[in-house]
């Protein structure tokens, strides 16, 4: 568990609580929800890794939690404060995050206990290599087994240790490239990957808001444009989602980092602040904003968007009456105890849940996966037709209408898709119609009163309509 400041709060234990709320609106068995509840396959590995002059002891997970689609699908993530119950709580989420998404795995999670700061670059790379061999030995690794992805603390370059180690003990695998995902560019990774989880964030929150109904009740205007946005973790998910929320108009009025937060009513700029907090190492004493010495005093500020991209547990029962936000984006995997979702529900808060919000990485996992399969890039078939067929296409109108389109329109309309397009627009319509599919079942089921109960009962629904077509060994 991390962050929380209630000592004794189960992350696990959470995940389980809201399956439960949701599990008495479905018309499975008990003993269907039991399996899909269980985690399905437990790795602990502790392994020796020479570090210096020393051998140190490293201890890691892998967590399948359910094999009802395979491959496995997750995260590896480098903290001190993985354990096998984070870890398990994560891959739960996994299974229901794809199940939303309609993505076809099952849910996965890895973790590697390091303080990643008290390494160099070569000893992380030993940990992730031998790391990568302890899941080759016991099956936890492979295209169509268990693909890894990024995930707190790692990113694109562990991706490709994992791949190189993957391929050298898999030398007669083809499809060696489809045993991690989030992997650079050159290694078989995929255009958009990078920041896929902050634009789901973005197109996720932009859904929500243009719901007219939900948006009067909160008391406020459809749109993003001109809603105050606070983000807590300027890291992969939080500093994307800034960005793609800064470029589309909205005020960016707070950021925290662990250091401390800032607040300035008229907006910050993300870049600007990166920027700073590279030359001073704090984003503190940011021209205009004023400090806040305790980070988590940021999440109180006022906003109408609170967008917390950094680690689970952040909104407890102790801040949580405290939030002055309308709408929580959950950008990180467990932001809020389920404590602090009571509260908050009460006082009308529309939380837009982690397993729905920040599926944007598997959905570009998913595209990256089958791009790997298929051994050619998205967009490498079709451009060049869609071009000329649009080209036709205009000089028909031209010659029918007697009329010229621009050099500039002409330009637009003939241009076919690029990988980047394709991602991108993929994405969009993946985190356009879970939404709607979760709204849905959010206003039609009666006796659900958030949206987080909705998006289980979804996932419930598909993972156990998987089981029962699966068949139960007699
Ligand atoms: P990251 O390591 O890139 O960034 C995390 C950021 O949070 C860092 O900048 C760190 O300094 C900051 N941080 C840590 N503790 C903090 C604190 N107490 N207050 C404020 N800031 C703090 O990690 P990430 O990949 O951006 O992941 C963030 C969250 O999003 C995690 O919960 C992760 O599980 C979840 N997530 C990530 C992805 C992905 O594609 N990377 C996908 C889905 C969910």
């Amino acid at each position: 568990m991390s962050n929380s400041s209630q000592e004794n709060y189960s992350f696990l234990k959470g995940v389980g609580q809201n399956f439960d709320k949701a599990a008495g609106f479905t018309r499975f068995s008990a003993g269907i929800l039991e399996q899909i509840k269980a985690c399905n396959s437990i790795l602990r590995v502790k392994f020796p890794v020479k570090i210096g002059d020393t051998v140190e002891v490293i201890e890691a997970y892998r967590v399948q939690h359910s094999h009802h689609k395979l491959p496995c699908k997750g995260g590896i993530r480098f903290s001190m404060e993985v354990d096998q119950e984070e870890v398990m709580a994560l891959a739960a989420l996994m299974t229901y995050k794809c199940a939303i998404v309609n993505v076809p795995f099952g849910g996965g999670k890895g973790g590697i206990k390091i303080d990643k700061s008290k390494y160099t670059e070569f000893e992380l790379e030993k940990i992730t290599r031998r790391y990568t061999s302890e899941l080759v030995k016991k099956n936890f690794i492979g295209p169509g087994i268990d693909v890894p992805a990024p995930d707190y603390g790692t990113g694109a370059k562990e991706m490709s240790w994992i791949l190189d180690t993957y391929s050298s003990l898999n030398p007669n695998d083809v499809n060696a490239q489809a045993c991690v995902t989030g992997k650079p560019l050159s290694q078989g990774g995929v255009q958009g990957r990078t920041e896929a989880t902050g634009l789901g964030v973005y197109f996720g929150i932009r859904e929500v808001c243009s719901v007219r109904e939900d948006m009067e009740r909160l008391g406020l205007s459809v749109g993003i444009k001109g809603k105050r946005v606070i983000v807590q973790g300027l890291g992969n998910v939080g500093y994307h989602a800034a960005k793609f929320f800064q470029d589309a108009g909205a005020i960016l009025v707070g950021l925290i980092e662990y250091e401390g937060a800032i607040y300035k009513e008229d907006g910050l700029n993300v870049d600007e602040v990166i920027a700073h907090r590279k030359s001073t190492g704090s984003i503190l004493q940011y021209v205009g904003a004023t400090d806040l010495a305790n980070g988590a005093d940021g999440l109180e500020q006022p906003c109408d968007i609170l967008i917390p991209a950094a680690l689970e547990s952040v909104i407890h029962a102790g801040n949580a009456d405290r939030i002055q936000a309308k709408i929580i984006g959950e950008a990180a995997n467990g932001p809020l105890t389920p404590d602090a979702d009571a509260i908050l529900l009460k006082k009308g808060v529309w939380i837009v849940p982690d397993m729905y919000l920040n599926a944007g990485g598997v959905t570009v996992s998913y595209f990256e996966w089958l791009k790997n399969l298929s051994h050619v890039r998205y967009g490498r078939l079709e451009k060049r037709f869609s071009e000329n067929m649009y080209a036709e296409l205009v000089n028909i109108i031209e010659s029918l209408t007697l009329k010229k389109v621009s050099e500039l329109e002409r330009k637009i309309i003939l241009r076919g898709p690029d990988e980047i397009d394709l991602i991108y627009s993929g994405l969009e319509d993946t985190m356009i119609g879970s939404y709607q599919e979760i709204r849905e079942v959010y206003v039609n089921t009666k006796g659900v009163d958030d949206l987080r109960t909705a998006a289980f009962i979804c996932a419930i629904n598909k993972v156990g309509a998987a089981y029962e077509q699966l068949g139960i060994f007699p």
